[in-house]
């Protein structure tokens, strides 16, 4: 029947959670004969916009999605561990080569840490190269006494409080800036820039580990970093082949970096959503072809977009890409899985990866559940810890001023691998949002609180560059790596 027959544009039937609006034409005044010029090209624009997207080639494609889909079957099967990172907001201006390339290489340094401590191999998922659009919980905010629209990302209008008007020719400049940085990324990629350290004479392999204010984690990390090393020289002495792909080689050697973001704004994704053929690896019959949202590998809904019978929920159902659902503390096990019933109708191990994101002082209460209905219904999800969202707190020394405090972080990826183990099921990756970016001095942003380096409130005014939530900074990420290294390790 029309009402559940699926199409890139079926999500215009329900409701838009966090739509933008863009301007109208003011309507005529008596006897005008031209609407009011401005308001009135803008509002072409729109769909200009989304018919020029329609034509402009895919960004990803379906050969890279179903190889992202079967490594996420992987991890469903606990054959391998997500680590999914990036910006909260990316922006445009994170389009460089060296901005691009410190993200990558903080996501290359932690999946190494990971590997290690283990054992299995990592799946690398980048926030980036899309990650433009932001739900917001004010949709105004005040500015110098006056109410100005939010900021939600470059895709939709500007961070300067001059350029909050929502202008659709953003867009395409999403597409541009997306396509360049995934470009930079493959370039990278193909050039070795992801291979093992052995690979490319950067053995013995270190980390800077000077910021580490304890010495007992100092000694720990040390010891980490030089058996790691140590494994590492090994394997280039008896020449472990580049590329091979045996246990060990596959996992260390594996130059894939996955693009995501959240899909929010539907125009976009579902102009850039193409029937494609499935490659022959994985499809089920000759000639298959599939919907495919080719704007970034894996693509997820957010907390505040995930309503069952919302437009988010019907655009994502009907994508063959590997998709992510934010699940908060306001989500019902019943809820969850009838939500699972509408995204992963046959069950694919990898198809859903359900990032939970609760708080410290929620997740004990409610990921049982969410585990158990799970585990009850045949879903083979992925479960993704995001320690980050449900743990945002307002600075008490900078009014205003969002933070993380990395005990709460810390307490709710533990919290969830005990809790998962418990109850014979598996973490399977976390979702963290960080950044590998220096300021022009070569320091650190100090965005979260504590870590190694013990970030403290007054710290806060230093260098908060986020442009919305706050990052764990290098040296904060690669603690959340050791930690993680170190309890699977034990
Ligand atoms: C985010 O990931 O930046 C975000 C807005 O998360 P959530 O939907 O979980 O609140
Ligand atoms: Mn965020």
């Amino acid at each position: 029947t029309t009402s559940t027959a699926w199409s890139p544009q079926s999500w215009r039937r329900k409701p838009v959670v966090q739509d933008v609006v863009y301007p109208t034409p003011a309507p005529l005044a008596d006897g005008a004969e031209q609407p009011d010029p401005v308001s009135y090209k803008r509002k072409q624009a729109l769909d200009d916009v989304v018919s020029k997207l329609e034509k402009l080639p895919p960004i990803v494609s379906p050969t890279e999605i179903e190889r992202l889909k079967a490594k996420l079957a992987d991890v469903a099967q606990g054959r391998a561990f997500l680590l999914q990172g990036g910006d909260c907001a990316e922006s445009f201006d994170y389009c460089t080569s060296e901005k691009i390339e410190h993200r990558l290489s903080l996501l290359l340094s932690m999946s190494l840490i990971l590997i290690w401590g283990m054992k299995l191999p990592v799946v690398r998922i980048a926030r980036m190269g899309g990650q433009y659009a932001k739900p917001r919980s004010k949709q105004t905010e005040i500015v110098d006494g006056r109410e100005i629209m939010s900021f939600r990302g470059d895709n939709v209008n500007g961070i300067d409080p001059s350029d909050r008007l929502p202008d659709p020719e953003r867009l395409l400049s999403a597409y541009f800036h997306s396509a360049a940085t995934v470009n930079h990324v493959r370039s990278l990629l193909a050039s070795g820039f992801a291979s093992l350290p052995s690979g490319s004479g950067q053995v013995p392999w270190s980390l800077p580990l000077a910021h580490v204010r304890s010495e007992e984690l100092l000694k720990s990390y040390e010891s980490i970093v030089q058996q790691l090393s140590s494994a590492l020289e090994f394997m280039e002495v008896i020449g472990v082949e580049r590329g091979n792909s045996g246990a060990s080689g596959a996992a260390l050697e594996s130059a894939d970096i996955f693009m995501s973001h959240e899909a929010l704004m539907l125009e976009y994704e579902s102009a850039l959503t193409r029937e494609l053929a499935v490659p022959a690896f994985a499809a089920k019959r000759a000639c298959e072809k599939g919907f495919y949202c080719t704007s970034a590998h894996f693509v997820w809904i957010g907390d505040r977009t995930r309503a069952l019978d919302g437009a988010h929920v019907e655009f994502f159902r009907g994508l063959r890409n590997p998709v992510g659902i934010k699940v908060g503390p306001t989500m019902e096990a019943d809820e969850l899985v009838r939500l699972l019933g509408i995204v992963d109708p046959n069950k694919e191990p990898g198809r859903v990866t359900l990032i939970s994101r609760y708080g410290a002082d929620k997740v004990d209460e409610k990921l049982p559940a969410h585990i158990k209905a799970v585990q009850a219904s045949g879903h083979q999800v992925v479960f993704a810890a995001d320690p980050m969202h449900g743990n945002t707190k307002t600075s008490s020394a900078h009014p205003g001023v969002k933070t993380r405090h990395m005990h709460d972080i810390v307490y709710e990826i533990s919290a969830n691998m005990r809790i998962h183990a418990q109850m014979g099921s598996r973490l399977g990756g976390v979702h963290l949002e960080l950044t590998g970016d220096v300021t022009k001095d070569g320091e650190s942003v100090t965005e979260c609180l504590g870590g190694s380096m013990q970030l403290e409130e007054e710290h806060l005014g230093l260098r908060f560059e986020s442009f919305c939530d706050p990052r764990l900074n290098f040296e904060q990420s690669l603690d959340i790596a050791f930690m993680l290294s170190q309890a699977a390790s034990k």
